[in-house]
Protein backbone atom coordinates (compact mmCIF):
# COMPACT_ATOMS: atom_id res chain seq x y z
CA UNK A 1 0.00 0.00 0.00
CA UNK A 2 1.32 3.46 -1.25
CA UNK A 3 -0.15 6.60 0.55
CA UNK A 4 0.02 9.88 -0.27
CA UNK A 5 -0.44 13.11 1.82
CA UNK A 6 -3.66 15.57 1.14
CA UNK A 7 -1.36 18.38 1.35
CA UNK A 8 0.37 16.79 -1.01
CA UNK A 9 -0.66 14.17 -3.71
CA UNK A 10 3.04 13.47 -5.20
CA UNK A 11 4.11 12.68 -1.66
CA UNK A 12 4.64 8.40 -1.84
CA UNK A 13 5.04 6.76 2.12
CA UNK A 14 5.20 3.25 2.25
CA UNK A 15 2.14 1.91 5.04
CA UNK A 16 5.04 0.95 7.95
CA UNK A 17 6.33 4.43 7.81
CA UNK A 18 2.80 5.79 7.58
CA UNK A 19 2.00 4.07 10.92
CA UNK A 20 4.28 5.26 12.49
CA UNK A 21 4.46 8.63 11.46
CA UNK A 22 0.91 9.03 11.91
CA UNK A 23 0.79 12.35 9.90
CA UNK A 24 2.59 13.44 7.43
CA UNK A 25 5.46 16.82 7.87
CA UNK A 26 3.24 18.88 5.94
CA UNK A 27 0.22 18.29 7.92
CA UNK A 28 -2.43 16.42 6.26
CA UNK A 29 -3.54 12.88 6.29
CA UNK A 30 -2.31 9.55 4.34
CA UNK A 31 -4.70 8.27 2.05
CA UNK A 32 -4.32 5.18 -0.55
CA UNK A 33 -3.01 6.34 -3.85
CA UNK A 34 -4.99 3.67 -5.10
CA UNK A 35 -8.39 2.32 -3.31
CA UNK A 36 -8.62 -1.28 -4.02
CA UNK A 37 -12.09 -2.68 -5.61
CA UNK A 38 -12.80 -5.91 -4.48
CA UNK A 39 -14.25 -8.79 -6.45
CA UNK A 40 -17.54 -8.43 -7.14
CA UNK A 41 -18.30 -12.00 -6.21
CA UNK A 42 -17.20 -11.67 -2.83
CA UNK A 43 -19.48 -8.59 -2.26
CA UNK A 44 -22.34 -10.59 -3.70
CA UNK A 45 -21.64 -13.05 -1.22
CA UNK A 46 -20.45 -11.38 1.70
CA UNK A 47 -23.40 -13.39 3.41
CA UNK A 48 -21.37 -16.27 3.47
CA UNK A 49 -18.17 -15.27 5.20
CA UNK A 50 -18.00 -14.34 9.32
CA UNK A 51 -16.39 -10.78 10.38
CA UNK A 52 -12.72 -11.94 11.05
CA UNK A 53 -12.70 -13.64 6.90
CA UNK A 54 -14.38 -10.49 6.01
CA UNK A 55 -11.80 -7.88 7.75
CA UNK A 56 -8.43 -10.22 6.19
CA UNK A 57 -10.05 -10.06 2.38
CA UNK A 58 -10.48 -5.94 2.89
CA UNK A 59 -7.36 -5.44 4.95
CA UNK A 60 -5.44 -7.85 2.28
CA UNK A 61 -6.75 -5.95 -0.56
CA UNK A 62 -5.68 -2.41 1.08
CA UNK A 63 -2.61 -3.62 2.28
CA UNK A 64 -0.87 -6.04 -0.35
CA UNK A 65 2.53 -7.31 0.86
CA UNK A 66 2.89 -5.04 3.75
CA UNK A 67 2.16 -8.03 5.57
CA UNK A 68 2.42 -11.39 4.14
CA UNK A 69 -0.93 -13.33 4.13
CA UNK A 70 -0.58 -15.60 7.42
CA UNK A 71 0.80 -12.90 9.28
CA UNK A 72 -2.04 -10.44 8.61
CA UNK A 73 -4.41 -12.95 9.02
CA UNK A 74 -2.91 -14.19 12.43
CA UNK A 75 -2.92 -10.03 13.65
CA UNK A 76 -6.79 -10.18 12.37
CA UNK A 77 -8.07 -12.54 14.54
CA UNK A 78 -6.53 -11.96 17.49
CA UNK A 79 -7.52 -8.03 16.64
CA UNK A 80 -11.13 -8.96 15.97
CA UNK A 81 -12.34 -11.35 18.54
CA UNK A 82 -15.54 -9.67 18.92
CA UNK A 83 -18.69 -9.33 17.59
CA UNK A 84 -20.25 -6.63 15.27
CA UNK A 85 -23.95 -7.37 15.54
CA UNK A 86 -26.96 -5.59 14.17
CA UNK A 87 -29.82 -5.55 16.33
CA UNK A 88 -33.56 -4.90 14.52
CA UNK A 89 -35.91 -2.24 16.06
CA UNK A 90 -38.37 -3.00 13.67
CA UNK A 91 -38.86 -4.48 10.17
CA UNK A 92 -36.69 -1.47 8.29
CA UNK A 93 -34.43 -0.22 11.14
CA UNK A 94 -31.51 -1.96 12.78
CA UNK A 95 -28.88 -0.85 15.32
CA UNK A 96 -25.45 -1.95 14.75
CA UNK A 97 -23.88 -2.44 18.07
CA UNK A 98 -20.06 -1.12 18.02
CA UNK A 99 -19.30 -1.67 21.13
CA UNK A 100 -18.37 -5.32 22.09
CA UNK A 101 -15.24 -5.05 22.35
CA UNK A 102 -12.57 -4.22 25.62
CA UNK A 103 -13.26 -0.89 26.39
CA UNK A 104 -16.95 -0.90 25.17
CA UNK A 105 -16.50 1.58 22.49
CA UNK A 106 -16.24 1.57 18.90
CA UNK A 107 -12.48 2.75 18.45
CA UNK A 108 -11.60 -0.64 19.98
CA UNK A 109 -11.52 -1.76 16.27
CA UNK A 110 -8.72 0.85 15.28
CA UNK A 111 -6.90 0.72 18.39
CA UNK A 112 -6.73 -2.81 18.52
CA UNK A 113 -5.13 -3.22 14.91
CA UNK A 114 -3.05 -0.63 15.13
CA UNK A 115 -1.25 -1.78 18.15
CA UNK A 116 -1.16 -5.17 16.92
CA UNK A 117 0.40 -3.98 13.40
CA UNK A 118 3.03 -1.68 15.56
CA UNK A 119 3.94 -4.86 17.14
CA UNK A 120 4.05 -6.86 14.25
CA UNK A 121 6.98 -4.00 12.65
CA UNK A 122 8.71 -3.63 15.63
CA UNK A 123 11.86 -6.07 15.10
CA UNK A 124 13.29 -7.86 18.46
CA UNK A 125 16.01 -5.42 20.09
CA UNK A 126 14.79 -2.57 18.63
CA UNK A 127 13.87 0.82 20.69
CA UNK A 128 10.89 1.21 22.82
CA UNK A 129 7.98 2.36 21.07
CA UNK A 130 6.83 5.18 23.69
CA UNK A 131 3.04 6.14 22.32
CA UNK A 132 1.42 9.33 23.53
CA UNK A 133 -1.98 9.98 23.82
CA UNK A 134 -4.51 12.69 25.09
CA UNK A 135 -8.23 11.56 25.81
CA UNK A 136 -11.51 13.06 26.24
CA UNK A 137 -12.78 10.23 27.27
CA UNK A 138 -13.20 6.82 24.55
CA UNK A 139 -9.74 6.87 22.78
CA UNK A 140 -7.97 6.61 25.90
CA UNK A 141 -9.53 3.46 27.15
CA UNK A 142 -9.34 1.94 23.71
CA UNK A 143 -5.64 2.68 23.40
CA UNK A 144 -4.83 1.43 27.01
CA UNK A 145 -6.48 -1.97 26.47
CA UNK A 146 -5.73 -2.02 22.81
CA UNK A 147 -1.73 -1.91 23.52
CA UNK A 148 -1.75 -3.62 27.18
CA UNK A 149 0.72 -6.16 27.13
CA UNK A 150 1.79 -5.49 23.75
CA UNK A 151 5.90 -6.46 23.51
CA UNK A 152 7.87 -3.71 23.19
CA UNK A 153 5.23 -0.44 23.12
CA UNK A 154 4.81 1.79 26.27
CA UNK A 155 1.41 3.86 26.55
CA UNK A 156 1.24 7.06 28.30
CA UNK A 157 -2.60 9.02 27.87
CA UNK A 158 -3.35 12.10 29.49
CA UNK A 159 -6.36 13.07 30.56
CA UNK A 160 -8.45 16.08 32.34
CA UNK A 161 -8.97 15.81 35.84
CA UNK A 162 -12.78 15.21 36.43
CA UNK A 163 -14.31 15.55 32.82
CA UNK A 164 -14.31 11.30 32.14
CA UNK A 165 -16.74 9.55 33.42
CA UNK A 166 -15.89 6.70 36.26
CA UNK A 167 -15.77 3.73 33.55
CA UNK A 168 -13.73 5.92 31.64
CA UNK A 169 -11.17 6.60 33.87
CA UNK A 170 -10.61 3.09 35.03
CA UNK A 171 -10.51 1.94 31.75
CA UNK A 172 -7.56 3.87 31.34
CA UNK A 173 -5.77 4.08 35.04
CA UNK A 174 -6.54 0.22 36.55
CA UNK A 175 -4.08 -1.35 33.55
CA UNK A 176 -0.61 -1.37 35.12
CA UNK A 177 1.60 -3.24 33.07
CA UNK A 178 2.96 -1.41 29.80
CA UNK A 179 0.22 1.58 30.53
CA UNK A 180 0.70 4.76 32.20
CA UNK A 181 -2.12 7.53 32.66
CA UNK A 182 -1.63 11.06 33.88
CA UNK A 183 -4.57 12.81 35.52
CA UNK A 184 -3.74 16.66 34.06
CA UNK A 185 -5.67 19.52 36.31
CA UNK A 186 -6.72 20.86 33.02
CA UNK A 187 -8.70 20.41 29.78
CA UNK A 188 -8.30 18.08 27.27
CA UNK A 189 -6.95 20.85 24.92
CA UNK A 190 -4.49 21.18 27.49
CA UNK A 191 -3.62 17.52 27.94
CA UNK A 192 -3.66 18.15 23.86
CA UNK A 193 -1.33 20.45 23.74
CA UNK A 194 1.16 18.82 26.61
CA UNK A 195 1.63 16.19 23.96
CA UNK A 196 2.08 18.20 20.74
CA UNK A 197 4.98 19.71 22.83
CA UNK A 198 6.60 16.37 23.10
CA UNK A 199 6.47 15.67 19.86
CA UNK A 200 8.03 19.14 18.80
CA UNK A 201 10.89 18.77 21.51
CA UNK A 202 14.42 18.05 20.58
CA UNK A 203 15.60 16.04 23.54
CA UNK A 204 12.76 14.18 23.84
CA UNK A 205 12.58 13.17 20.31
CA UNK A 206 16.87 12.31 20.06
CA UNK A 207 16.01 10.34 23.33
CA UNK A 208 12.99 8.50 22.74
CA UNK A 209 10.75 6.97 20.08
CA UNK A 210 7.68 8.38 20.42
CA UNK A 211 4.46 7.70 18.36
CA UNK A 212 0.79 9.20 18.56
CA UNK A 213 -2.06 6.74 18.84
CA UNK A 214 -4.40 9.59 17.61
CA UNK A 215 -7.53 8.74 15.43
CA UNK A 216 -5.92 10.10 12.07
CA UNK A 217 -3.56 6.90 11.87
CA UNK A 218 -4.46 5.41 8.75
CA UNK A 219 -3.89 1.78 10.82
CA UNK A 220 -6.98 3.32 12.92
CA UNK A 221 -9.10 3.90 10.00
CA UNK A 222 -8.83 0.48 8.14
CA UNK A 223 -10.66 -1.70 10.02
CA UNK A 224 -13.43 0.51 10.60
CA UNK A 225 -14.07 -0.46 7.30
CA UNK A 226 -14.45 -4.23 8.34
CA UNK A 227 -17.84 -3.80 10.43
CA UNK A 228 -19.47 -1.82 7.12
CA UNK A 229 -18.71 -4.76 5.30
CA UNK A 230 -20.06 -7.25 7.59
CA UNK A 231 -23.40 -4.98 8.52
CA UNK A 232 -24.33 -5.89 4.61
CA UNK A 233 -23.54 -9.69 5.32
CA UNK A 234 -25.74 -9.84 7.74
CA UNK A 235 -28.44 -7.69 5.69
CA UNK A 236 -27.70 -10.19 2.87
CA UNK A 237 -29.19 -13.01 5.27
CA UNK A 238 -31.86 -11.32 5.84
CA UNK A 239 -32.86 -10.80 1.73
CA UNK A 240 -32.08 -7.04 2.10
CA UNK A 241 -29.81 -5.15 -0.12
CA UNK A 242 -30.70 -1.58 0.20
CA UNK A 243 -29.02 0.23 3.03
CA UNK A 244 -28.78 3.88 3.93
CA UNK A 245 -25.90 4.00 7.10
CA UNK A 246 -26.39 6.82 10.08
CA UNK A 247 -23.24 7.39 11.52
CA UNK A 248 -22.72 9.67 14.79
CA UNK A 249 -19.55 11.80 13.89
CA UNK A 250 -17.18 13.97 15.64
CA UNK A 251 -13.80 13.30 14.16
CA UNK A 252 -15.27 12.36 11.23
CA UNK A 253 -12.77 9.00 10.95
CA UNK A 254 -15.57 6.47 11.52
CA UNK A 255 -17.83 7.86 8.64
CA UNK A 256 -14.65 8.27 6.43
CA UNK A 257 -14.30 4.12 7.22
CA UNK A 258 -17.57 3.47 5.59
CA UNK A 259 -17.23 6.12 2.52
CA UNK A 260 -13.96 3.96 1.94
CA UNK A 261 -15.96 0.43 2.21
CA UNK A 262 -18.27 2.21 -0.50
CA UNK A 263 -15.05 3.21 -2.69
CA UNK A 264 -14.11 -0.25 -2.14
CA UNK A 265 -17.20 -1.61 -3.73
CA UNK A 266 -19.76 -2.23 -0.87
CA UNK A 267 -23.33 -1.67 -2.75
CA UNK A 268 -24.74 2.02 0.21
CA UNK A 269 -27.19 4.09 -1.11
CA UNK A 270 -26.84 6.87 1.51
CA UNK A 271 -24.50 7.93 4.61
CA UNK A 272 -25.89 9.98 6.99
CA UNK A 273 -23.81 12.29 9.08
CA UNK A 274 -25.55 13.03 12.21
CA UNK A 275 -23.64 15.63 14.72
CA UNK A 276 -24.50 17.46 17.91
CA UNK A 277 -24.16 21.10 18.21
CA UNK A 278 -20.72 20.69 16.50
CA UNK A 279 -22.44 20.75 12.92
CA UNK A 280 -19.24 22.04 11.19
CA UNK A 281 -20.12 19.43 8.36
CA UNK A 282 -23.75 20.17 8.13
CA UNK A 283 -23.47 23.30 8.25
CA UNK A 284 -21.14 22.99 4.73
CA UNK A 285 -23.65 20.57 3.02
CA UNK A 286 -25.99 23.23 3.50
CA UNK A 287 -23.99 26.45 2.27
CA UNK A 288 -20.81 24.40 0.94
CA UNK A 289 -18.49 27.00 3.33
CA UNK A 290 -16.06 24.93 5.14
CA UNK A 291 -16.00 26.72 8.47
CA UNK A 292 -14.03 25.35 11.52
CA UNK A 293 -15.58 26.51 14.91
CA UNK A 294 -14.58 26.25 18.83
CA UNK A 295 -15.92 22.90 19.44
CA UNK A 296 -19.21 23.32 22.29
CA UNK A 297 -19.36 20.79 25.53
CA UNK A 298 -22.79 18.82 24.58
CA UNK A 299 -23.73 15.08 26.28
CA UNK A 300 -22.41 13.14 23.24
CA UNK A 301 -19.00 14.68 24.13
CA UNK A 302 -17.04 12.39 22.03
CA UNK A 303 -18.66 13.94 19.49
CA UNK A 304 -17.52 17.76 20.69
CA UNK A 305 -15.02 18.54 17.62
CA UNK A 306 -15.93 22.19 15.75
CA UNK A 307 -12.66 21.26 13.12
CA UNK A 308 -12.97 17.09 12.39
CA UNK A 309 -10.04 16.02 11.27
CA UNK A 310 -10.83 13.52 8.76
CA UNK A 311 -13.02 15.72 6.44
CA UNK A 312 -10.55 15.87 3.87
CA UNK A 313 -9.98 12.24 3.67
CA UNK A 314 -14.04 12.73 2.82
CA UNK A 315 -13.07 15.43 0.08
CA UNK A 316 -10.25 13.73 -1.23
CA UNK A 317 -12.20 10.34 -1.44
CA UNK A 318 -14.81 12.35 -3.38
CA UNK A 319 -12.00 14.29 -5.41
CA UNK A 320 -12.83 17.65 -3.85
CA UNK A 321 -16.05 17.44 -5.60
CA UNK A 322 -18.48 19.01 -3.55
CA UNK A 323 -21.91 18.49 -5.48
CA UNK A 324 -20.84 14.35 -5.38
CA UNK A 325 -20.12 14.79 -1.60
CA UNK A 326 -23.62 15.60 -1.16
CA UNK A 327 -25.28 13.49 -3.10
CA UNK A 328 -23.56 10.75 -0.69
CA UNK A 329 -23.30 12.25 2.15
CA UNK A 330 -26.47 14.01 4.23
CA UNK A 331 -25.84 16.31 7.56
CA UNK A 332 -28.19 16.41 10.26
CA UNK A 333 -27.22 18.04 13.54
CA UNK A 334 -29.22 17.73 16.96
CA UNK A 335 -29.19 19.51 20.54
CA UNK A 336 -28.87 18.25 24.06
CA UNK A 337 -32.57 18.64 24.54
CA UNK A 338 -33.08 16.16 21.16
CA UNK A 339 -30.72 13.77 22.26
CA UNK A 340 -32.38 13.40 25.73
CA UNK A 341 -35.98 13.00 24.31
CA UNK A 342 -34.56 10.35 21.57
CA UNK A 343 -33.19 8.54 24.43
CA UNK A 344 -36.91 8.20 25.84
CA UNK A 345 -38.14 7.84 22.64
CA UNK A 346 -35.99 4.97 21.93
CA UNK A 347 -36.60 2.68 25.31
CA UNK A 348 -40.20 3.48 24.93
CA UNK A 349 -41.08 2.52 21.42
CA UNK A 350 -38.28 -0.61 21.41
CA UNK A 351 -37.00 -1.25 24.90
CA UNK A 352 -33.75 -0.38 24.21
CA UNK A 353 -30.97 1.93 25.87
CA UNK A 354 -29.25 3.97 23.23
CA UNK A 355 -25.84 6.23 24.48
CA UNK A 356 -25.87 9.54 23.46
CA UNK A 357 -24.35 9.41 20.47
CA UNK A 358 -25.91 6.34 19.09
CA UNK A 359 -29.34 8.29 19.81
CA UNK A 360 -28.08 11.02 17.59
CA UNK A 361 -28.15 8.77 14.75
CA UNK A 362 -31.35 7.13 15.34
CA UNK A 363 -32.61 10.47 15.34
CA UNK A 364 -30.72 11.59 12.06
CA UNK A 365 -32.80 8.28 10.59
CA UNK A 366 -35.93 9.52 11.04
CA UNK A 367 -35.34 12.47 9.39
CA UNK A 368 -33.82 11.24 6.70
CA UNK A 369 -36.97 9.12 6.08
CA UNK A 370 -39.21 11.42 6.60
CA UNK A 371 -37.83 13.60 3.84
CA UNK A 372 -36.79 10.25 1.35
CA UNK A 373 -39.74 8.06 2.35
CA UNK A 374 -39.15 4.47 1.13
CA UNK A 375 -40.58 1.33 1.72
CA UNK A 376 -37.04 -0.67 -0.05
CA UNK A 377 -34.39 0.43 2.00
CA UNK A 378 -32.90 -1.12 5.09
CA UNK A 379 -31.60 2.07 7.34
CA UNK A 380 -28.56 1.28 9.94
CA UNK A 381 -27.35 3.56 12.22
CA UNK A 382 -24.25 3.16 14.48
CA UNK A 383 -23.92 2.47 17.89
CA UNK A 384 -20.78 3.58 19.28
CA UNK A 385 -20.35 3.01 22.78
CA UNK A 386 -22.41 1.39 25.26
CA UNK A 387 -24.74 3.01 27.66
CA UNK A 388 -22.95 2.38 30.65
CA UNK A 389 -20.05 4.24 29.64
CA UNK A 390 -21.99 7.57 30.10
CA UNK A 391 -24.47 6.48 33.46
CA UNK A 392 -25.12 10.98 34.21
CA UNK A 393 -27.03 11.12 31.01
CA UNK A 394 -29.74 8.52 31.77
CA UNK A 395 -32.64 8.84 34.26
CA UNK A 396 -32.93 6.73 37.32
CA UNK A 397 -35.65 4.62 35.34
CA UNK A 398 -33.76 4.11 32.10
CA UNK A 399 -30.10 3.58 34.35
CA UNK A 400 -31.86 0.85 35.90
CA UNK A 401 -32.56 -0.81 32.40
CA UNK A 402 -29.08 -0.65 31.47
CA UNK A 403 -27.00 -3.99 31.25
CA UNK A 404 -23.67 -3.55 32.75
CA UNK A 405 -21.16 -6.38 31.39
CA UNK A 406 -19.54 -8.40 33.33
CA UNK A 407 -16.43 -6.74 32.78
CA UNK A 408 -17.79 -3.14 34.37
CA UNK A 409 -18.28 -4.79 37.63
CA UNK A 410 -14.54 -6.36 37.46
CA UNK A 411 -13.10 -2.76 36.39
CA UNK A 412 -14.72 -1.09 39.72
CA UNK A 413 -13.04 -3.69 42.55
CA UNK A 414 -9.75 -2.39 40.44
CA UNK A 415 -7.40 0.31 42.12
CA UNK A 416 -6.89 3.39 40.16
CA UNK A 417 -3.16 4.25 38.98
CA UNK A 418 -2.69 7.26 37.69
CA UNK A 419 -0.07 10.35 37.52
CA UNK A 420 -1.61 13.67 38.99
CA UNK A 421 0.17 16.46 37.30
CA UNK A 422 -0.46 20.08 36.35
CA UNK A 423 -0.30 21.75 33.16
CA UNK A 424 3.26 22.15 33.12
CA UNK A 425 5.30 20.59 29.99
CA UNK A 426 8.60 20.49 31.77
CA UNK A 427 6.52 18.03 34.65
CA UNK A 428 5.74 15.94 31.38
CA UNK A 429 8.90 15.38 29.83
CA UNK A 430 10.76 14.76 33.40
CA UNK A 431 8.51 12.05 33.59
CA UNK A 432 8.91 10.82 29.76
CA UNK A 433 12.30 10.97 30.44
CA UNK A 434 12.50 9.28 33.86
CA UNK A 435 12.53 5.36 33.07
CA UNK A 436 13.84 3.59 30.45
CA UNK A 437 11.62 0.59 30.48
CA UNK A 438 8.34 -0.51 31.88
C1 LIG B 1 -15.04 8.77 18.98
C2 LIG B 1 -16.52 8.61 19.13
C3 LIG B 1 -17.41 9.11 18.18
C4 LIG B 1 -16.97 9.94 16.99
O1 LIG B 1 -16.32 9.17 16.02
P1 LIG B 1 -15.48 9.90 14.87
O2 LIG B 1 -14.79 8.81 14.14
O3 LIG B 1 -14.53 10.82 15.57
O4 LIG B 1 -16.45 10.66 14.03
C5 LIG B 1 -18.77 8.87 18.34
N1 LIG B 1 -19.22 8.19 19.41
C6 LIG B 1 -18.39 7.70 20.35
C7 LIG B 1 -18.97 6.97 21.50
C8 LIG B 1 -17.01 7.87 20.24
O5 LIG B 1 -16.20 7.39 21.19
Amino acid sequence: MKLYSTNNHDLRMDFQSAVFNSMPEDKGLYMPVTIPVLDPEFIAHLDRYTLPEIAYEVAFALLGDDIPAADLKAIITDAINFEAPLHPLDEQTYVLELFHGPSLAFKDFGARLMSRIMAYFLKDGEQLLDVLVATSGDTGGAVALGFLGVANTRVTILYPKGKVSEIQELQLCSNGQNIRAIEIDGTFDDCQHLVKQAFADEELKSKRRLTSANSINIARLIPQTFYYFNALAQLFRKGKRSVVFAVPSGNFGNIAAGLLAYRMGLPVKQFIAATNANDTVPRFLETGVYETRASVQTYANAMDVGAPSNWVRIMAMFKEDRAAVKEMVKGYRYSDGETVQAINDIFKRFNYVACPHTAIAWLAVQEYQQQYPSADDSFVFLSTAHACKFPDIFSEELAAQITVPAQVEELKKKEKLATAMKVDFESFKTFLLAADRV
